[in-house]
């Protein structure tokens, strides 16, 4: 090893920062100026645990005894919060925590692969519910009960339901309340993914009536993450957050402790934040029909639900791939033209589908995306493809 070779290791540079950002993944994980100072503050590996007794969420200064036992629970509706490394790490912990293998988990056909790999590495058997297909995908969570019956009557045991809500392809919300008298009605224990709604857009769980909901930080919430919590039933509290026999301050489930540093601290820096963006969810509703009517005027279809009630939108363009089949760039001219605009987050390669977020920019730097794609598509004359 030279030092040469060291050389790239240091003053990485993101090329990407300050573009005009409408990836999903992107769009509800940008920092506030706040979480951007605090990130370096607390940069220094452990710093968190200067005044740990043993247990991360008991720390009183900074304030995460506050955060986690009073704010997050009142701002969700959970009787209690544990603190998990992302949404997936909260999902395998309710998993493994309440079912055995060879049990049932029935999810919705619009799951996210965490949800899968979770399942299979409980090993559990998955039931999925099939959604309606083109255009729309939605799910029709009556067909829960079906399924339910379908696995009693041989005899499996069901151990959990899980709804994605919305689902992180076409930003769809099925009946949660609906699925939830469901779960009540078999007593069967109902997990929601709100990895793209807690953080963004107004969440309950106990209005809901679900047993879990579980978060991610650097998805929806303004965080460096990787973070994010699950949100429960009091009733799931002692068998979630079991302690260990040899260390009694020590969560099993969480291996001790989770997340111990910078993911938590710009969390909660930007809570204030998010906690005001989340009031502001009507608007951005609004922005994001406003913005799937304007690509529908350029023949760009919009998928999933209508009129959408999420900024994640699904699109699907004929013309887009028709010209990615004559264009010297091939299939990467749309991105490459978008970057050129200094525009991010469409994926490298995709035409025809493609999902995008209209959260994170204002109407006027959407207003340039729409210019975009309607100067895209008339440089390529109709004779020309
Ligand atoms: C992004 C995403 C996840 C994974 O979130 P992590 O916090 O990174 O684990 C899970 N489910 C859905 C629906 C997502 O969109």
């Amino acid at each position: 090893m030279t030092n040469d070779s060291l050389k790239k290791f240091i003053n990485l540079k993101r090329e990407t920062k300050g573009m005009i950002n409408i990836d999903p993944l992107q769009a509800g994980g940008i920092l506030t100026d706040e979480a951007r100072q605090t990130l370096v503050e607390w940069g220094d590996g452990f710093s968190v645990c200067d005044f740990c007794q043993g247990k991360l969420s008991e720390i009183k200064t900074p304030p995460i005894f506050d955060f986690v036992h009073n704010v997050l629970p009142e701002f969700i509706g959970a009787d209690a919060i544990c603190l998990t490394n992302g949404a997936r790490e909260g999902k395998f912990m309710i998993m493994y925590s309440i079912a055995k293998q060879g049990d049932f988990i029935i999810i919705d056909k619009n799951s996210h692969y965490t949800t899968y790999v979770a399942a299979e590495r409980t090993g559990l058997k998955i039931k999925e519910i099939e959604n309606s297909g083109y255009p729309e995908f939605k799910i029709d969570v009556n067909k829960y009960e079906d399924a339910i019956k379908e696995i009693k009557k041989e005899n499996g045991n069901i151990a959990l339901l899980l709804l994605t809500w919305p689902d992180g392809n076409y930003g769809n919300l099925p009946d949660v309340k609906k699925l939830a008298k469901i779960s009540g009605k078999y007593k069967i224990p109902l997990l929601l993914n709100t990895a793209y709604a807690i953080g963004r857009m107004p969440v309950k769980m106990n209005e809901l009536g679900v047993d879990f909901v579980i978060a991610s930080g650097h998805k929806s919430m303004a965080s460096s993450g990787p973070i994010g919590f699950i949100g429960m039933k009091k009733e799931w509290e002692n068998i979630l957050m079991k302690k260990s026999q040899y260390f009694p301050k020590k969560e099993i489930e969480a291996l001790g402790c989770t997340a111990r540093g910078t993911s938590l601290m710009t969390l909660m820096a930007s809570f204030p934040k998010v906690v005001e963006r989340v009031n502001q969810w009507p608007e951005q509703v609004k922005k994001a029909q406003w913005f799937s009517e304007e690509m529908e005027k350029l023949g760009i279809k919009q998928l999933g639900e209508k009129p959408h009630q999420h900024d994640l939108m699904f699109f699907e363009s004929d013309k887009l791939f028709e010209i990615s089949q004559k264009d010297k760039r091939g299939r990467y001219f749309l991105y490459q033209k978008l970057k050129k605009r200094n525009i991010w987050g469409i994926k490298p390669g995709l035409t025809k589908h493609f999902k995008l977020s209209t959260f994170a920019a204002t109407k006027e730097k959407l207003q340039k995306v729409i210019n975009a794609f309607a100067e895209i598509l008339s440089s390529y004359p109709q004779q020309t493809l």
